[in-house]
Formats: C-alpha cells, structure tokens, sequence
C-alpha cells in the first residue's frame, strides 16, 4: 500500500492529526515531547464525493474508496541523524514510506511547550529537513566509494549511480534537498534507486490556529513560499478541529462545519494532497454490487489499470468499455451513456484518465 510519513517536531501537533486521520484514541496525544515511540500506521479512506454520485446512480449496496497509509513518525528533534532522541530507527521508517508529510506548527499557544522555545515553522521545518539532509549525504558519502570503483571497471549501471549521486550531493552539499533536483525521465528509476529520504515527494503541512483553518495565517503563508522553493507542495489544515470533527458523526459535522465557515475537513483536502503527490488517480468501477475506486498512476494504460484489479485482466486484456465520469453522471448511468455512444471501446495503447467509468473484456 502507498505509504505516507508524518514527522516534524515534537508537539507540532502530528499526533493530534494522525488521530484524526485514523479517529482512534491510539497515539495519544500529550503535551510532551516524545509522548509516541512505536510508528503508528493507520490505513484512511481516500475522500471522492464522485464515487457517492455513482453508487446512487446505479444503486451500489457498497461504496468501497481507494486507501491511503499515514505512518506517524515521532521523535525527529534536532540531532536525529546522529541519533539523538529517538532518531535513527525513525529515519528508517520514513525510509520505508513512498511521500513525506512535514507539519509545521502555525498556531500559538503559550500552554503548550514548544522543544526550540519559539514559534517558527520554517526554522521547524528547516531542522527536520537538515536531519533527512545528513541522514542521505552519509549514506551516499557510504556508498561513494564502492560505486566509483565499480563504474572504473566498465559498469554501465554503476556509471549511472555515480553520475546520479554526484546530482544529489551538489544539491545536499548546498543545504537543498535532493527533490530540487531536475532528473529527467531516463534517469527517474536510478534516482529512486538512491533510496533518499530528501527525494520523497513532500507535502508541508500547516498546522494554525482554528480562526485561521480556511485561509490560513502569516506564518502559514510562509510554509507555503517555502514549499514553493523546497519543489514541495503545502496545505493548511487545524489539527485541533479535524480531531474534533473526527468523532462526530455525518450531520454534526456539517453543522459543525457550516458554523466555522468551512467547506469540508481540512483532512480531506490533506489525503487528496498527499495523493495526488504521488501522482495516483482513480479510475472507478460501478455495479449493483459495489461502487469502488482503483488506483492507479497518472499515466497509466488500460491494461495496466486492468492489473490493478487482477494480474490475469492485464495479462489478457483485450479491450476495455470506457465512460467518461461526466457522461456517466449527465446520463444517468451506463446504459443510456451506451445509447447516447458515450461508452467508448478502448485498446492496450489507451491512458486512462481520472475519473473514467472502466469495464474490462479480458480472456
Ligand atoms: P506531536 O508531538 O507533534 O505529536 O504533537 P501533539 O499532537 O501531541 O500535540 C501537542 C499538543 O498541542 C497537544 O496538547 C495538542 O492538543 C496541542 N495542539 C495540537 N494542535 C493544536 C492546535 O491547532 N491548536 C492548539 N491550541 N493546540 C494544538
């Protein structure tokens, strides 16, 4: 399953966000610095009102969504990578994950302590970054060796390394994550294969003050600047309402919302972000049975799409019957998309798109 990590520093409010990402009372939160040791993994539903519309259109008895997995990685201070606090264990957990999401505090609260004294979410941000920074520079500086001789001796492969790790320690020598490098489409598998914790795809993410949950605040906006430089994206969310928001059930959260001025939780704009950071959509399947939503990457063809359900449809797909979402919806469901010639017949070479109503024809 894709993988996102949360870390940041202590009492920025990761754990009050993972809860309220997995509505359980399972990391607790507690105004303490390493108050969560073991990483909490928690599978959440990837929010799609599209999939809603088509369920009722074709009378679904089950909606199942795509899913997503946070993994809450505490303990990050400053020092991590030389293993400081709880440090190292946890760099290899972010290790094993496939995108990053920083927190960042931007609310103020003299209650609740801050590990650095101070209110300032670049210079948090900065230290988590600069621990993920040593942490790839010394296993790169590692390696260094070993595939410089071997790409000496006529290794192609090793040639490609060396070239790569060269890329990636300019940038981290320069105090810039090695995600600000341009890597071109040849190189992308090589560059994946550096293993680095600063090339994760990474998600900012502002936790402020309730007041400021839908436009954010002075110190969000410059979380947001930062993501820009960082080649990062940035969401603004409030912790503290989406764990409230979390136990209610469907009604008292629209009220909920409603009274704040809100349009939706500000954890679904968050999962949504962290999937489109991994460049995934949805295609959708739709029947009286279920309503479900497949990942895929962006990207993708059809038969790849087809694999995602079972390796046999890809192995032998012949064709797949494709409605656009829109015209599955405008007509009020496959067959009278069908009658109006907006079920299309698809082949190997097809790229599915987000949103596409898929049916697959497979030996
Ligand atoms: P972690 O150490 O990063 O996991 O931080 P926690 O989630 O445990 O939060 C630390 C403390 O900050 C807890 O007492 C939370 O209730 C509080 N907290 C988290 N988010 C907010 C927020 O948006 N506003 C305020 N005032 N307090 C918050």
């Amino acid at each position: 399953a894709l993988k996102v990590a949360i870390v940041g520093l202590p009492n920025v409010g990761k754990s009050t966000l993972f809860n309220a990402l997995t509505k359980t009372a399972a990391a607790q939160a507690a105004n303490y610095p390493f108050c969560t040791i073991e990483p909490n993994t928690g599978d959440v539903a990837v929010p799609e009102s599209r999939l809603d519309v088509l369920a009722e259109i074709a009378g679904s008895k089950e909606i199942i969504p795509s899913r997503i997995t946070f993994v809450d990685i505490a303990g990050l201070v400053r020092g991590a990578s030389k293993g400081e606090g709880l440090g190292n264990q946890f760099l290899a957990n972010i290790r094993d994950c496939d995108a990053v999401a920083f927190v960042a505090r931007c609310f103020v609260d003299d209650d609740i302590t801050h590990v650095e004294n101070r209110i300032d979410p670049i210079s948090d941000l900065e230290i988590i970054e600069t621990e993920l920074m040593l942490a790839d520079l010394e296993s790169l500086e590692k390696r260094y060796a070993n595939v410089e001789k071997r790409a000496k001796t006529g290794d192609k492969d090793m040639q490609v390394t060396l070239r790569l790790i060269n890329v990636a320690l300019e940038k981290l020598r320069a105090g810039k994550p090695a995600r600000t490098a341009e890597i071109s489409k040849e190189d992308q598998k090589g560059w994946a294969m550096l293993q680095l914790l600063t090339s994760l795809p990474a998600l900012y993410v502002s936790n402020v003050d309730e007041g400021s949950a839908d436009k954010g605040n002075e110190l969000s906006d410059l979380v947001a600047k930062r993501a820009a430089a960082d080649n990062a994206k940035a969401v603004v969310i409030s912790a503290k309402i989406d764990s409230e928001l979390a136990v209610l059930d469907a009604a008292e959260q629209a009220e909920f919302l409603e009274g704040l001025g809100l349009e939706e939780p500000g954890l679904n704009r968050l999962i949504r972000e962290a999937y489109a950071l991994l460049g995934l959509q949805s295609y959708f399947t739709v029947g009286p049975k279920e309503a479900r939503a497949w990942t895929i990457h962006i990207g993708d063809t059809a038969p790849q799409a087809a694999g995602v359900i079972h390796t046999d449809f890809e192995k032998g797909f012949i064709r797949a019957e494709t409605i656009a979402y829109e015209d599955y919806v405008a007509f009020k469901g496959e067959a009278k998309a069908r009658e109006a010639g907006k079920l299309r017949a698809e082949g190997k070479a097809y790229v599915v798109k987000d949103g596409d109503v898929m049916n697959f024809l497979f030996n």
